[in-house]
């Protein structure tokens, strides 16, 4: 489960809170995004794909 980890923006530490640092209170972030950006970025990919293909039909 290691795309549930955030890392805080701030001091840079990292947490499995989502919505802000426990050290610090500072704006928490996806250090690596993994899976989940991967998956966002082939779906975009077949969304363009399928834009492209009905622009041309
Ligand atoms: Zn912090």
């Amino acid at each position: 489960m290691v795309w549930l980890l955030r890392q805080c923006t701030k001091c840079g530490r990292y947490t499995l809170r989502q919505d802000r640092c426990p050290v610090c209170g500072g704006a928490v972030k996806i250090p690596h995004p993994a899976k989940f950006s991967m998956d966002d970025r082939y779906r975009r990919y077949k969304l363009k794909m399928r834009r492209m293909a009905r622009a041309e039909a």
